[in-house]
C-alpha cells in the first residue's frame, strides 16, 4: 500500500502514529506550507519549527526515505502524481486547520482516495460535549479516558520505503530568531533532557513547579508545540512518578477541547456576561508592559525574558498575565497576540484559554477579585530575587528586601523605571469596573453546555 502521511506538528520519528506500518508499507511523507500560519506565528516558533523539520527530514533520508515540501497550492497535483492508496494525517483543532482539513478531505474524497484521521496533538479523543470546569474534565474524561486508550509507543521506523516521483518541491524557509536557538532541535537532545528532567526533577515537580529557577518545570512545551516529543511518552514516564505533572497535562488537553467546542473564543469571551467590557486600549501603557518597563521587577524580568528567550514559566506567565489584564485593565486580547508571537511554544488553545482564565473571563476562570500582588508573588517565588536579577540588569546590584518594595527599590536604583501603576488604585477601579459591567447584565450569559 502506498501512503501519504502528511506531517504538521509531529516532526519526530518515534512514538509517531504517522508512520505505522513504515516497515511493510510505501510511506510518503509530506509537509504542506501554509500562508496562514506562515503570517500567524511569529518567528521564534517558527525558528524552531524550521529546523526541527528539516532535521526530520535528515533523518528520514538517512532510513532511506524522502520527505517531500509542497506549498498547499500543489496538494491536488501532489496527489495525483503520487497516486497513494491512503492519505493521513493528525486532527488539529485550531479553527483554520479544522477548516483546512474540511478542504482536504473533500479534495480526497473527490479523487477518490482514501483517507485516515490520527490523533497526537491530545493524550484523550475528543469529548463530544464540552465540559465547563476543569475537574469535571478531568474525572469524568481524562482519567477514565487514559484508562481505557492505549498510550503504549507506535513503533518507531527501521526503514523508509518511499517511491521516488518527479514533483517540483519548495525550499524550507529559513526562519533565523535569537530567541529560539537557547531550543534543543532534534528529538534525541529532546529525549535526552527529558531523560535527565525524569530522573533528578520529576519526582519533585510538585513543590518546585511554581518556582523560577532552572529546572523547576520541565520546559517541555516548545517540544510538545512542535511535536519532537510525544505526549504519550510524557504521560508513560510520569504516570508513577508525578501526579501532579499528569494533571497539568490534563490541562492541555482541556484547552485543546474548550477550543474545539468554542472556536469563537479564540477573540470572544468565553464568558458571554463579560462580552463588551470596557478593556482599556492604551498603547502606551501597553508598550511599557512588552518592553518590560513597568517598574514592576518581577513583571519586568518574566517580559525580557519572554522578548529574549521566547518563553517564561507558567507562574510569570500568570503574573504577567494578571498585571495586564486586572492591573492595567488591557485588553486580554492584546496579550493573548503578544505572547501568540513571541512564544516559542504559542499553541492557540492553550494560550487563548490561559489568558481568559487568568482575566476572569474564561471557563474555570481564576475568580475576577483574585488579583495577584507582583510584590507579594515576587517575593514568594522569587524569595532570593534571582530571576529578577538574570533578566533586570539594572537591578542586579539592588539588595533582594527592595526587589518587593517600590519604596527601598527607588533608593536603590533610581534609574529604573517608575512603577507604571499604584497596585491599590489599580485594583479598586478593576474591581468597580468589572462589578458595573457584571451587573449591567453584560451580554446575558447563555446556557451553553
Ligand atoms: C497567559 C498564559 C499563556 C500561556 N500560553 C501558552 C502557550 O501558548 N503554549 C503552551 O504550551 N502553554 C501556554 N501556557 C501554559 C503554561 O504556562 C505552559 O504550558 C508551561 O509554562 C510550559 O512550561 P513547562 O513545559 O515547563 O511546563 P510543566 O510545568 O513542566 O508542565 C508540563 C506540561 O503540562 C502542560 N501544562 C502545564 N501548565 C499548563 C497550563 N497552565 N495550561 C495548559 N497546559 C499546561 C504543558 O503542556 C507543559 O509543557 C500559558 C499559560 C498562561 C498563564
Amino acid at each position: 500500500m502506498r501512503i501519504v502521511a502528511i506531517v504538521r506538528r509531529e516532526l519526530r520519528l518515534h512514538d509517531n502514529p504517522l508512520w505505522q506500518g513504515a516497515n511493510e508499507h510505501e510511506i510518503v511523507p509530506l509537509f504542506v506550507l501554509d500562508d496562514f500560519n506562515q503570517r500567524e506565528h511569529g518567528d521564534n516558533l517558527r525558528t524552531l519549527f524550521f529546523f526541527a523539520l528539516n532535521e526530520l527530514r535528515k533523518q528520514i533520508a538517512s532510513l532511506g526515505g524522502h520527505l517531500y515540501c509542497i506549498h498547499t497550492s500543489q496538494q491536488e497535483a501532489f496527489f495525483d502524481t503520487v497516486k497513494p492508496d491512503l492519505v493521513r494525517f493528525c486532527e488539529d483543532h485550531e479553527p483554520h486547520s479544522r477548516e483546512r482539513d474540511e478542504n482536504l478531505v473533500r479534495s480526497l474524497a473527490r479523487m477518490g482516495i482514501r483517507y485516515e484521521i490520527l490523533r497526537d496533538s491530545t493524550l484523550t479523543p475528543m469529548p463530544e460535549k464540552p465540559f465547563a470546569t476543569f475537574t469535571q474534565f478531568y474525572k469524568r474524561h481524562f482519567l477514565p479516558s487514559l484508562q481505557r486508550e492505549d498510550i503504549g509507543s507506535y513503533p518507531t521506523p527501521k526503514r523508509f520505503n518511499t517511491p521516488k516521483v518527479v514533483f517540483p518541491e519548495i525550499t524550507i524557509p529559513q526562519v533565523s530568531s535569537e530567541a529560539a536557538k537557547k531550543w534543543c532541535i532534534s528529538e534525541a537532545k529532546v529525549a535526552n533532557r527529558w531523560r535527565r528532567y525524569v530522573q533528578h526533577h520529576l519526582p519533585f515537580y510538585e513543590h518546585t513547579r511554581n518556582f523560577l529557577t532552572e529546572n523547576s518545570s520541565s520546559q517541555m512545551s516548545p517540544y510538545i508545540r512542535c511535536g519532537l516529543i510525544s505526549l504519550r511518552q510524557l504521560c508513560r514516564d510520569a504516570l508513577e512518578i508525578s501526579e501532579t505533572f499528569v494533571r497539568e497535562l490534563a490541562w492541555h488537553d482541556f484547552y485543546a477541547h474548550l477550543l474545539h467546542h468554542f472556536p469563537e473564543t479564540t477573540t470572544l469571551e468565553w464568558r458571554t456576561e463579560w462580552r463588551g467590557f470596557s478593556w482599556r486600549h492604551d498603547e502606551r501603557d501597553f508598550e511599557r508592559w512588552c518592553e518590560g518597563k513597568t517598574g514592576f521587577p518581577i513583571v519586568d524580568a518574566a517580559m525580557r525574558q519572554l522578548n529574549q528567550e521566547g518563553w517564561m514559566p507558567n507562574r510569570t506567565r500568570m503574573i504577567v498575565a494578571s498585571f495586564l489584564t486586572k492591573n492595567l485593565r488591557i485588553d486580554w486580547r492584546w496579550g493573548e497576540r503578544y505572547f501568540y508571537r513571541h512564544l516559542v511554544d504559542a499553541d492557540l488553545a492553550q494560550n487563548v484559554g490561559n489568558w481568559q482564565w487568568v482575566a476572569g473571563c474564561g471557563a474555570d476562570a481564576a475568580p475576577y477579585f483574585r488579583i495577584f500582588n507582583p510584590l507579594l508573588q515576587a517575593r514568594k517565588f522569587d524569595p532570593q530575587g534571582e530571576y529578577i536579577r538574570q533578566f533586570v540588569s539594572e537591578l542586579s546590584h539592588v539588595p533582594t528586601e527592595a526587589l518587593f518594595d517600590l519604596t527601598q527599590l527607588r533608593q536603590h536604583a533610581p534609574d529604573y523605571p517608575p512603577p507604571i501603576l499604584d497596585l491599590k488604585t489599580a485594583r479598586t477601579e478593576f474591581q468597580t469596573t468589572i462589578n458595573e459591567h457584571l451587573k449591567r447584565g453584560g451580554d446575558a450569559l447563555q446556557d451553553k453546555l
